[in-house]
C-alpha cells in the first residue's frame, strides 16, 4: 500500500473523511501527538488499529469526539452515567466544560454501543476532544468517534509530525492527514472519574495534575494510591512500565547533568564504554555550556547533543522529536537529564523517559 501525505486543505480533508466512512484508516494530527485513527463504532476499523500498530488487544483505545456535542447526548450514546451521583454530574460538567477541547481524556462507564475491543473488555470507555483544527474539522464532517492511538508501532516513540508517522507506518495506511508539528508534544492526561465523582489519575499529560486540582478543589489520587502498585495494570491497562523507547538503549541520568555526583560519573563511564558516539537530551538554555561540562567526561567520545528549553511546556512540544532525532542519528548508547522542574508538563515528560528508558547494568565490582 502507498501511504499518501494529505495537506489539510478542505478537499483533502472530505477525502480523509471518506476514507474513514469506508473504514480504512487514517493519520491524523492532534495537539497532543499524530494518532492512527479509525471509526470507533465499526469493530473491523478497531480491529486493523491493533494490527497496523502491533498493538496487544488489552490496550485500550481512546474515543475522539467533535466539539460541542453535549454531556446528556453523550448520556444516551457512548456512556452509561445512570450510576452517577449528583457529585459526580457536577465534576463531570466542570471538567468537560473547562477542558474540552484539550488534552485530557475522561474514563467513563461506558454504553453497549461502544466495542469491547475498544475498551479492551474494561465496563469504562476513554473519551476526548481534540483541539486541533484539522481533527475537528474531520470529526465535524464525520459525526462519529474515532478511535486513535498514537500512530507509531507499539512500544514505540509518539510521532509529532507527518514525517515521523511516515517513518513509522509507511505501507501500512492510506492516508497521513499533515497538521503540522504537534503543539503540546505529549499525550493528553488520563483521568478515570467514579460514579461516587472520585477522581484517579491514570496517566500524566498534557494537562497539569496541578490544574485539574485547582478547577476540582479537591485533591487527585494517583493510582499507585488506589492499588498499592506503580504497574496500576488493573486501573489502567495499557501504561506499561517500558514504552516510548528508541531502538537504541537510553540510560535516564539519576540527576541534573551539572549535580552529578563522582559516583554518577563513575557509573556513566561503565555503561558508556566502547560507545564512540553518545546522545545527549539536557535541558538548558545555554547549550554550549552544557558541551563543555560534559565533554571532558567522555574523551574518547563525540558526543550529539539535543538541547531543550528548561521551561517544561516549551521542551514538551520538542521532546519526542528530539528522541526521534537522536535514536535516527550515529549515537549507538543515549542518556538522558531528568527535565528540571517536574511540575507542569514535566511531571509528563518525566513518566515519559522513564518509561523509554533501560535500567542501568550495576556497576562491575
Ligand atoms: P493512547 O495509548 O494514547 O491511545 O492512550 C490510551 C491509554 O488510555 C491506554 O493505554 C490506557 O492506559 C488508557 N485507557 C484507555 N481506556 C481506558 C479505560 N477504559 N480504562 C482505563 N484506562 C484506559
Ligand atoms: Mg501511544
Amino acid at each position: 500500500m502507498q501511504t499518501q501525505i494529505l495537506s489539510p486543505s478542505p478537499r483533502q480533508i472530505e477525502r480523509a473523511a471518506e476514507a474513514l466512512r469506508q473504514g480504512q484508516l487514517v493519520a491524523i494530527p492532534t495537539e497532543t501527538v499524530y494518532g492512527l485513527a479509525g471509526n470507533g463504532l465499526d469493530e473491523a476499523a478497531v480491529t486493523q488499529i491493533f494490527a497496523v500498530k502491533e498493538r496487544p488487544r488489552f490496550n485500550p483505545l481512546i474515543l475522539h469526539l467533535a466539539a460541542g456535542i453535549p454531556l446528556e447526548t453523550l448520556q444516551g450514546w457512548l456512556l452509561d452515567l445512570s450510576a452517577f451521583t449528583p457529585v459526580a454530574q457536577e465534576r463531570l460538567a466542570t471538567l468537560t466544560n473547562t477542558f474540552w477541547p484539550g488534552p485530557l481524556t475522561l474514563v467513563l462507564p461506558k454504553s453497549t454501543l461502544v466495542p469491547d475491543l475498544v475498551s479492551s473488555g474494561l465496563p469504562t470507555v476513554a473519551l476526548r476532544v481534540p483541539a486541533h483544527p484539522v481533527a475537528q474539522a474531520l470529526l465535524q464532517a464525520l459525526q462519529m468517534p474515532l478511535a486513535a492511538p498514537s500512530a507509531n508501532r507499539f512500544g514505540r516513540i509518539s510521532p509529532t509530525s507527518a514525517r515521523a508517522v511516515y517513518a513509522e507506518l509507511s505501507g501500512r495506511i492510506p492516508y497521513i492527514l499533515d497538521g503540522g508539528p504537534c503543539a503540546v508534544g505529549v499525550e493528553s492526561t488520563v483521568l478515570k472519574l467514579s460514579p461516587e465523582g472520585i477522581p484517579t489519575l491514570l496517566r500524566p499529560g498534557g494537562i497539569p495534575l496541578e490544574t485539574l486540582e485547582a478547577h476540582l478543589g479537591l485533591r487527585i489520587r494517583l493510582p499507585a494510591e488506589s492499588t498499592g502498585s506503580s504497574a496500576h495494570p488493573r486501573e489502567s491497562p495499557g501504561q506499561l512500565s517500558s514504552h516510548y523507547a528508541p531502538s537504541k538503549p537510553l540510560l535516564l541520568l539519576p540527576r541534573g547533568i551539572f549535580q552529578l555526583q563522582p559516583a554518577d560519573w563513575q557509573q556513566i563511564q561503565s555503561q558508556s564504554l566502547g560507545h564512540a558516539r553518545v546522545g545527549i537530551l539536557g535541558f538548558s538554555r545555554e547549550p554550549e555550556k552544557l558541551l563543555q561540562h560534559l565533554q571532558p567526561h567522555f574523551p574518547a567520545a563525540t558526543l550529539h547533543l539535543e538541547v531543550l528549553d528548561p521551561d517544561p511546556s516549551l521542551a514538551a512540544s520538542s521532546l519526542f522529536a528530539s528522541l526521534r532525532r537522536l535514536d535516527e542519528g550515529a549515537a549507538t548508547l543515549l542518556l538522558a537529564e531528568p527535565p528540571p522542574l517536574q511540575q507542569g508538563l514535566g511531571h509528563a515528560m518525566m513518566d515519559r523517559l522513564q518509561r523509554a528508558s533501560r535500567p542501568w547494568n550495576p556497576l562491575p565490582p
